[in-house]
């Protein structure tokens, strides 16, 4: 194996270094192998650095990416709407089309607004919940991630199970600092995925809590799919409180099927978000919900705003993006290449003598190496050998196969059979030295 080599990259990195904090623009992109790595383009499934290395990449990005990168029919949108302008501070045909696409494409859009990003759109999502109800709190799960802001940087960093307490009033910790405390103030915290503990607690606190979030499948830790009945259950007790049901669809959205995790599994939130794979990689993001939530928005008496929201070359963008997945509906290759791959993981490791769990729905799905059979949230994740997580991702990218840091894989519309496969030889020869 010729052994890849990462000098260019550390040299810019540390040229980035005076003048970028820390190196990087988003934080996740300083835990690369060997450190932030610099690329110079990506093409189809793959994406290349400045030493010239070539990677299968399966992290799209952290997940926009569904069509693979530099997709023609994106491309030829963003740059023939762009020459007609790039941002009006007004309104454009474009955008009507792209929400006339959404409400076509997902079932509880009836009125939508377009953000940047998902932290943003979840915020508007919790506002416009806030306002119908007149309750000020929102529960939400541990290890769900809902953006970087300061009402939902807590309970995705713990130092251990043990340290969360108990169950029914877990601890949480901040994720950074610079947290006001009184973003503590704004939310109830449960472990995911157990309705008898939510029933309880919602019986009780109803009156303070305006909606519950949640990611359709625990994507950010583990990719756990919700337990038998969990969604519905959720949706029933939002139901007989008035509760909104906002799920974030930031990652699911078309990626479990054009109409999102709420098509797949037949379970219709009140509020959603949609973000990264909407856009190929431009930054829009939407909120949408039903016209009893969002007519706050339609009033004006809920504020949504935003200079760079709808501009031209995103909205193109998402415009092209939906059309090809509409034209190509890739779901069942992308569910049948996600378990092929799944499946190679498992025998790779079994054949090296490692303990590994691969668990998801296929589009995208989470390894880490522990002795459980399944992990069922956040707190049971502490159980994975992160060690040796890192030591195959090292060995992956160092094969030219890259992944996220966390073990979590996302399958393109573009990704072939053959690019799998070479992907599960590399995982083979890796399992066998670490
Ligand atoms: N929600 C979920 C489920 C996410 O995965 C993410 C990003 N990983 C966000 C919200 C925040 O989105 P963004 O990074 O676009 O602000």
């Amino acid at each position: 194996m010729e052994k890849y080599s990462y000098t260019e990259s550390a040299a810019l990195l540390a040229r980035a270094r005076k003048a970028l904090a820390g190196g990087v623009s988003s934080e996740f992109r300083k835990y690369n192998h060997p450190h932030a790595i610099f690329y110079n383009h990506g093409e189809g499934s793959y994406i290349y650095d400045v030493d010239g290395n070539k990677y299968l990449d399966f992290t799209l990005s952290q997940g926009p990416l569904i069509l693979g990168h530099s997709h023609p029919e994106v491309l030829k949108a963003v740059a023939e709407y762009s020459r007609q302008g790039q941002l009006f501070a007004g309104q454009h045909i474009k955008e009507i089309e792209l929400a006339e696409k959404l409400q076509e494409l997902i079932s509880s859009a009836e009125l939508i607004r377009f953000c940047l990003d998902g932290s943003t759109a979840v915020q508007t999502a919790l506002r416009v919940a806030r306002a119908n109800t007149g309750r000020q709190k929102f529960l939400r799960f541990e290890g769900h991630y809902h953006g970087w802001l300061d009402n939902v940087s807590w309970g995705i960093s713990a130092s251990s199970a043990e340290a969360m307490g108990s169950r029914e009033q877990p601890k949480v910790f901040p994720w950074t600092e610079g947290l006001p405390e009184r973003a503590r103030d704004e939310f109830i915290i449960l472990p995911w995925n157990d309705l008898e503990l939510v029933k309880k607690v919602v019986a009780e606190r109803h009156k303070e809590i305006a909606a519950i979030i949640t990611e359709p499948v625990m994507c950010n830790n583990s990719c756990i799919l919700p337990a038998e009945g969990f969604l519905e259950g959720l949706r029933e007790i939002c139901d007989e409180y008035g509760i909104a049901l906002i799920f974030d669809e930031v990652i699911t959205g078309f990626r479990m099927s054009l109409g999102g995790a709420q098509q797949y599994f037949n379970v219709i939130p009140d509020l959603s978000i949609f973000a990264k794979a909407m856009g190929s990689g431009y930054p829009i993001s939407a909120v949408v919900g039903k016209r009893k939530w969002m007519n706050l928005i339609q009033d004006a008496r809920v504020i949504h705003a935003g200079t760079m929201n709808a501009g031209n070359p995103t909205v193109a963008a998402a415009l092209a993006t939906t059309s090809v997945l509409e034209a190509e509906l890739p779901y069942e290759r992308m569910f049948l290449y996600g378990q092929r791959l799944m499946d190679g993981l498992r025998q790779a490791a079994a054949a090296a003598g490692q303990k590994l769990l691969v668990q998801g729905p296929g589009p995208m799905f989470h390894m880490g190496f522990t002795h459980l059979d399944k992990v069922s949230d956040y707190r049971d994740s502490f159980n994975y050998d992160k060690a040796k997580l890192g030591k195959f991702i090292a060995g992956m990218h160092d094969r030219g196969v890259r992944v996220i840091g966390r073990g979590l894989w996302y399958i393109s519309a573009v990704h072939t059979e053959e690019e799998i496969d070479t992907a599960i030889k590399a995982a083979s020869e890796v399992m066998q030295t670490i």
